[in-house]
């Protein structure tokens, strides 16, 4: 019998423990580990379908110097080589490392290590700084150390929870269903969202504050807090420190009323949360990007610390503000010190960290100061002042602010190397050295996930072709850069020791981050590594804080003036994920059932302002803000505030014509945290009306996306789908159907074509556009890609007597989709998610799709009424 082997999952912060059974060469069945501590089993849809995104597809496998391939010790000898010329020659804050937090943390140490100690530069920054960087900046403000002060066991006893800003339902379900579970047991959940998201269908009550008003939310509520006595006054003056006017500053505009006109929500919702909170001691505020990602993310942070300290809503069971966290190891790189802003092992660059750091590590250099942050460090690269610039397992090129400016940036650097696992890649197609980098499944090391657990990710499959550890890439080019002894590492165990015992290295509890018995143990202790929590599960318990008196910080925090919307751009632009991808979809996109739940990217627009500018639910739509302009395709949502747009952030050149939205936000920080503000971004729409829309299967995956206006490529069984439309002929795109026998049917009276090449006795392509029909459903012409004969029927695009359309897919797990769902809602007259569950099987595998049936349900009863 097979043996399972026990790893984590490779996407959000949630951090799931995974049961993973090889079954062949790079096949494996994905399981929930029921002794993990954050998933007890359970899995979402993307974790629940890793094992459809373990294969070659697009790996990038040798070394390459430009289009050329190359041995590893000639491309790291070259690295070497660069990085030591441009040191010598313009000094070590002329280089620079932008890494990532899909590392893992031993991969993050080397790289910080190299950087810090050795090249003397702090200029590594991580795309954990897009992520949740002003939470850092906020503990660090509020607690004395960046330490995360709830664990997921405080969920199941809490009896209120506000999530602000955060879509829980899609972007951390194991996180959202521990939440379900305990409101259904009597637990309320209140959502604080400009948009009515999965998230804040279900819950208790829902705040559509303003975008950016969250500052004067928080105030208000500790100010109500304050005058109904819900203060813990004795935790306060015991434990917590403030600046003698912060109460006469915080009461300024925080009346309810104020509040409620800032915020713009209806006062009383509002005093409904305000009363809810002060008589609810056992409360969790989880907050993620809709926090963070704010040009005043620090604030907001300390806004939602300061209530939790000042009602003494810390250190108790059920009780604690919680940053929930995107990546899976962003907290390892927290740990490490992956950011500019810290030295490493939660020390900052004061002369005692600086030099106990430089002993520990025997280093030559230590940097002086803080290093560029992300905006900045593309920053300075598009100014010249970087000249050698490494890229590690992320996509600046797509996920920047600005993107298009960074994308110059990297143009104009005179070296930019990139280590990924992915062949082909917006930023790769910069770099002057590409390094084939370990995938998930082929890594060994750890991740610490949002509640400070620490799990092994264990390798499953032997390393493909040339790929390497990235820990290991980045000590081989230390050693060649003349470090040989101080990155003298043999395997990943190495490194978690050295990590471990410079976490305790003189230190005498006053950081908090330590980890004292992991320094201890061998490599086969390393190997057998069980879950665990650094720092305990009481947090905080014993009042003390790691700062000079042992108390925290009420900081004071005020609302900034929110502007009104500009004539030329009156819309305000917001972005954020989709339930079923990751990040630029480099893995998640190879995956059919998770292109499933949203195929395209979309902009999400109130019906009325649909109306006001001339959009169509369904038709395109150009998306323009100052730094540039994307495609999309429009859907209504009666979730979005007027006035207001959202796009998904993951697509990219590589998957579409548009819907590429990193291009889109200003590079505006927050002046704290350096956290880019994507949340609030001045734009404008307009339709766009192509004379022709379609889509082009083909059994295979085309090196080059289709010319047309617009082209966005779908995973499906045995090849991939392109929806199309565009303006102009058709030949370049019938130029990339593959050779076979061709069959084909015009109906010029609608402008329509249908297309089908057979090949070897197969559907190897089908091509179907129209100018004013009806195009098929794509599910059965997907199938016969795969069928042994080919159907007579295939230009009708559907068998005779097939099945009805199922509608777009809900559940991925049991391929559900909408229609279906709604037929049996009505058909059985199935009343909760439960029955739908036991009739049809939705929802009753990772349960991700829950908060969807539970929203379908309800529009089937009001249709029904
Ligand atoms: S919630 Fe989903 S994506 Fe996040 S770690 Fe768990 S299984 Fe993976």
């Amino acid at each position: 019998m097979m043996t399972a082997i026990r790893t984590t999952c490779a996407y959000c912060g949630v951090g799931c423990g995974i049961r993973a059974t090889v079954t062949g060469e790079r096949t494996v069945e994905i399981a929930g580990d029921p002794d993990h501590p954050a998933n007890r089993g359970r899995l979402c849809s993307k974790g629940t379908h890793l094992g459809e995104t373990v294969g070659l597809e697009g790996r990038l496998l040798h070394p390459m110097i430009g289009a050329k391939r190359a041995s590893w010790d000639k491309a790291l000898d070259l690295v070497a080589r660069k990085f030591k010329e441009t040191i010598a020659r313009h000094g070590p804050n002329s280089v620079a490392f932008y890494v990532s937090g899909q590392l893992l943390t031993e991969d993050y140490y080397v790289a910080n290590k190299l950087m810090k100690g050795f090249i003397g530069s702090a200029n590594i920054d991580t795309n954990s700084r897009l992520c949740m960087s002003s939470a850092v900046a906020g503990h660090i403000r509020g607690f004395g150390e960046d330490v995360v002060p709830a664990t997921y066991d405080d969920l199941d006893v809490a009896d209120l929870f506000v999530l602000v800003g955060s879509n829980t339902a899609w972007c951390h379900p194991i996180v959202y269903q521990r939440i379900r579970a305990r409101c259904e047991a009597g637990a309320k959940l209140v959502v604080i969202d400009p948009r009515r998201t999965e998230t804040a269908e279900e819950a208790d009550l829902h705040l559509a504050i303003r975008p950016g008003s969250d500052v004067a939310l928080m105030n208000g509520l500790l100010q109500h807090c304050r005058d109904a006595g819900a203060l813990d006054e004795a935790w306060l003056a015991a434990h917590v420190a403030a600046p003698e006017d912060f109460w006469d500053q915080l009461g300024e505009g925080s009346d309810l009323w104020s509040v409620a006109k800032t915020c713009d929500v209806d006062a009383a919702d509002l005093r409904r949360f305000y009363e809810l909170f002060a008589a609810t001691p056992r409360t969790v505020t989880l907050f993620s990007q809709g926090i963070n990602q704010s040009t005043s993310g620090t604030d907001q942070v300390n806004a939602i610390l300061n209530l939790h300290l000042a009602t003494g809503r810390i250190g108790k069971p059920g009780a604690a503000p919680f940053s929930i966290t995107g990546q899976p190891n962003a907290m390892g790189g927290r740990e490490v010190g992956g950011l500019a802003s810290t030295l490493a092992a939660h020390m900052d660059f004061g002369p005692e960290a600086r030099a106990r750091v430089q002993r520990f590590w025997a280093a030559p250099a230590i940097a002086e100061k803080p290093g560029l942050k992300a905006v900045d460090l593309f920053r300075a690269v598009g100014e010249g002042r970087i000249k050698a610039l490494w890229v590690m397992a992320t996509n600046p090129a797509v996920s920047m602010p600005d993107a298009n400016r960074v994308r110059e940036a990297l143009a104009a650097c005179p070296f930019v190397v990139v280590s990924d696992v992915i062949e082909k890649t917006d930023t790769g197609a910069f770099a002057h050295v590409r390094l084939p980098a370990a995938a998930w499944g082929e890594k060994d090391g750890t991740v610490t996930n949002s509640d400070r657990t620490i799990s092994r990710q264990r390798a499953l499959f032997p390393l493909p072709g040339e790929a390497m550890p990235d820990w290991w890439i980045v000590k081989e080019v230390a050693r060649r850069m003349g470090w040989k002894n101080a990155f003298a590492y043999d395997r990943a165990a190495d490194i978690w020791r050295e990590h471990c015992r410079l976490s305790t290295y003189d230190n005498d509890g006053a950081r908090l981050f330590a980890l004292p018995g992991a320094a201890q143990g061998g490599n086969a202790a390393y190997d057998d590594m069980q879950p665990f929590r650094w720092g305990g599960d009481a947090m905080f318990a014993d009042g003390r804080f790691p700062t000079d008196d042992g108390r925290a910080r009420l900081v004071p925090v005020a609302q900034k003036p929110l502007p009104a919307p500009l004539e030329k751009w009156p819309l305000t632009l917001n972005s954020g994920r989709y339930r079923d991808q990751w990040h630029t979809m480099t893995r998640t996109g190879l995956a059919p059932k998770l292109a499933r739940h949203r195929a395209e990217p979309l902009v999400e627009v109130h019906p009325r302002d649909g109306e006001q500018w001339d959009l169509a639910d369904g038709g395109l739509a150009r998306v323009a803000t100052p730094q540039g302009e994307s495609l999309y395709r429009v859907a209504f949502a009666e979730g979005q505030r007027r006035g207001e747009l959202f796009v998904p952030i993951h697509w990219t050149d590589r998957t579409a014509s548009g819907g590429r939205t990193g291009l889109l936000p200003r590079p505006l920080v927050d002046p704290h945290s350096g956290q880019p503000g994507f949340k609030r971004t001045p734009a404008r729409i307009e339709a766009v009306s192509p004379r022709w829309r379609g889509f082009l299967l083909l059994n295979h995956d085309p090196a080059e996306r289709p010319g047309c206006l617009w082209a966005t490529r779908v995973a499906v069984p045995s090849g991939t789908l392109w929806e199309l439309a565009g303006d102009g002929d058709l030949k370049s795109l019938e130029a990339t159907l593959p050779k076979g026998e061709r069959i084909e049917a015009e109906d010029r009276a609608r402008g329509t074509r249908r297309i089908a090449i057979v090949a070897s006795g197969r559907l190897a392509a089908a091509l179907f556009v129209t100018e004013t029909g009806e195009l098929p459903p794509r599910d059965w012409l997907i199938a016969q890609l795969a069928a042994p004969d080919v159907a007579p029927t295939l230009l009708a695009g559907r068998a005779p007597g097939a099945a009805a359309d199922r509608g777009p897919i809900v559940c991925v797990c049991f391929d559900i989709g909408l229609k279906t769902i709604a037929a049996a809602i009505r058909d059985q007259s199935l009343t909760d998610v439960a029955a739908i569950g036991a009739a049809i099987g939705a929802g009753t595998n990772c349960g991700s799709c829950r908060p969807a049936l539970a929203r379908i349900l309800s529009e089937e009863k009001s249709h029904a009424a």
